[in-house]
């Protein structure tokens, strides 16, 4: 296909978008479509747990099944995510007597639509397209990147990922973009390629925070841009995902509840045999990686194995989450603790650690996560220890994202509150006084 490609900023809310395929690609390129407010209709016999969560939370349609012509009727765009190129010709086929674009993961030649390298910055969107060869696109977003880091004062602190190296901006300096390239000769991000052969490998904990992709840290970030290896959990943000290169090597330990699972064991076998195999590996967990993350199993299968690891502490749901439904967990004068439980094993259980009466003699703010499935039998225990039943609680599902719901109510009164608004996990319970505390 000849002439340049004519770049174009796609309004897709509400406008039916077809993926077809369930796989990797599909994966990384449904989040974006997500974001941008798509009414997403995945074509596939099969979904990748990640895929399923999307899936199951209502956020698309998906038919199990291979594509049909039909599938394109009302769309404005298709996504073609299978390797099987008589399948794609085909979904390319039916495109094109429709007049609908047709983005192609197997064959950009064959393509009507290209997908450019994307870096998000608030409002402002960047775009690249590298001329038919993706890595000098990511290169250029990659850069493009940095430079608005530097304006904004994130910059990379340059060097490798080793070490505390890097308070990030460096100061009021990196002001303009002329202040770049003599801010301390950092150079475009090279990532794993600067990596040769022989040289031991790594594994970082990254927490990537509770939701919004602009919540995971700094220095989270850049690691991640230098990943050979991303080990992803469901709660991760998906378009963080979005903007990893096309040769890193994406694994979903998602572990969906009551679903098909990964064993820890098999998470733990990953990290260490791709790490002995010379990879820096990246393990993105949701929130902060040790508040019920099961990162200490992770360092301590690493270091059994003599593996080095960093652990990059996230933005934990457990105070992020209320703070964005305008829940403080502490307040003056009102709250000068505050505990964070896991509500996963019901209270009367024998599995149970959680001493539930000495919970309900605090006074402070108590913040529970997975809590939804006993919340009725944890409510109960805490009114029954003499817990105040008016005191207020709230409950947020999937906060700091575009999806977040929140309900307010009382400890009496929460259960039976959520079960009718239909509140699903992820969901966190804060009970106390500070729940009202900012309303004015
Ligand atoms: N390590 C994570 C928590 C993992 S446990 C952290 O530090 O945040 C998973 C639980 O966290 C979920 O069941 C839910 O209770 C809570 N959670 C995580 N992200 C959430 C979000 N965006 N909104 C509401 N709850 C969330």
């Amino acid at each position: 296909m000849s002439g340049n490609p004519y770049p174009l900023g796609l309004r897709l809310a509400r406008r039916r978008v077809v993926v077809v395929g369930g796989g990797a690609v599909a994966t990384r390129r449904v989040p974006a479509l997500l974001d941008a407010g798509a009414d997403v209709l995945l074509v596939s016999p099969e979904l990748t747990p990640a895929l399923r969560a999307h899936v199951d939370a209502g956020r698309l349609r998906w038919e199990p099944r291979r594509f049909a012509p039909a599938d394109l009727d009302g769309a404005w765009l298709v996504q073609v995510a299978v390797d099987d190129r008589v399948a794609a010709a085909a979904v390319s086929a039916a495109a094109a007597e429709r007049r609908i674009f047709c983005v192609r993961a197997d064959d950009r030649a064959a393509a009507t639509a290209w997908t450019p390298a994307v870096t998000r910055h608030g409002p402002v969107t960047v775009a690249v397209l590298g001329g038919g060869d993706p890595h000098r696109a990511m290169a250029v977003r990659d850069a493009v990147r940095d430079l608005l880091n530097v304006r904004t004062g994130l910059a990379p602190a340059g060097g490798t990922a080793a070490g505390p190296a890097g308070s990030p901006g460096g100061g009021p300096a990196a002001t303009g973009p002329e202040a770049a390239p003599g801010s301390g000769g950092r150079a475009p991000v090279a990532a794993g390629a600067a990596r040769g052969g022989g040289v031991p490998g790594r594994v970082a904990l990254v927490g990537a925070g509770p939701g919004d992709p602009e919540l995971i840290t700094v220095k989270g970030w850049r690691l991640l841009t230098e990943a050979d290896v991303v080990v992803a959990d469901r709660l991760v943000p998906g378009l963080l995902l979005d903007e990893l290169r096309p040769d890193v090597e994406l694994v979903d330990a998602s572990k969906i509840p009551y679903g098909p699972s990964r064993a820890q064991e098999e998470i733990n076998r990953i990290l260490v045999e791709r790490a002995l195999a010379g990879k820096f590996v990246v393990r993105l967990k949701g929130g902060d990686p040790y508040v019920f993350g099961r990162g200490g199993e992770e360092l301590l299968a690493c270091a059994e194995a003599g593996v080095p690891v960093t652990v990059v502490p996230g933005v934990t749901s457990s105070i992020a989450v209320p703070a964005v439904a305008g829940i403080p967990v502490t307040h003056r004068a009102v709250a000068h603790e505050f505990t964070v439980v896991s509500g996963h094993v019901a209270p009367d259980s024998p599995a149970s650690l959680v001493n539930w009466e000495a919970l309900a003699a605090l006074r402070g703010t108590l913040v529970i996560l997975m809590g939804l499935k006993n919340l009725a039998a944890i409510t109960a225990t805490l009114v029954r220890h003499g817990k105040d039943p008016a005191t207020p609680a709230a409950v947020v599902q999937e906060g700091t994202t575009g999806a977040q719901r929140s309900l307010r109510s009382t400890l009496d009164a929460v259960a039976a509150d959520v079960a009718a608004a239909g509140l699903r996990p992820p969901a966190i319970v804060v009970i106390g006084d500070v729940v009202g505390a900012l309303d004015v």
